[in-house]
């Protein structure tokens, strides 16, 4: 073993750091870009799910047990999706879109 062995480690130690460091930046913006996408074209969450029937989850809220007629998923507290999307993001259902005309028994009004 030589003496500059440990000081060749040292180098290609801080050279594998710096280049991590450089891709960093890269891998966040790619990171943001994907789960912008994935957020915008997430499955739909199925009634039959076990979570969404937990929660009375439906896709249709006319036809839920919904306890007042103006409870949507577009004027819930938890809806994630965009004004005008047919399906958004809760953050009830993590990974899955959920119909904007939607009610579960997790609604919480939406202020304002
Ligand atoms: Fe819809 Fe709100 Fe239930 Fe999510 S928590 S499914 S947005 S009613």
């Amino acid at each position: 073993m030589s003496e500059k062995e440990p000081k060749y480690a040292r180098r290609r130690f801080i050279g594998t750091g710096a280049a991590a460091l450089a891709a960093f930046p890269v891998a966040v913006m790619l990171g943001v870009s994907s789960r912008a996408a994935r957020a915008a074209n997430l499955p739909h969450l199925q009634e039959s799910d076990p979570q969404a029937k937990a929660l009375q989850y439906s896709d249709d809220a006319a036809k839920s047990k919904r306890t007042s007629s103006d409870q949507f998923c577009h004027n819930c507290l938890n809806f994630e999706g965009k004004a005008g999307d047919a399906w958004g993001p809760c953050k009830i259902f993590p990974g899955k879109d959920v119909n904007h005309n939607g009610w579960c028994a997790a609604w919480v009004k939406k202020p304002g």
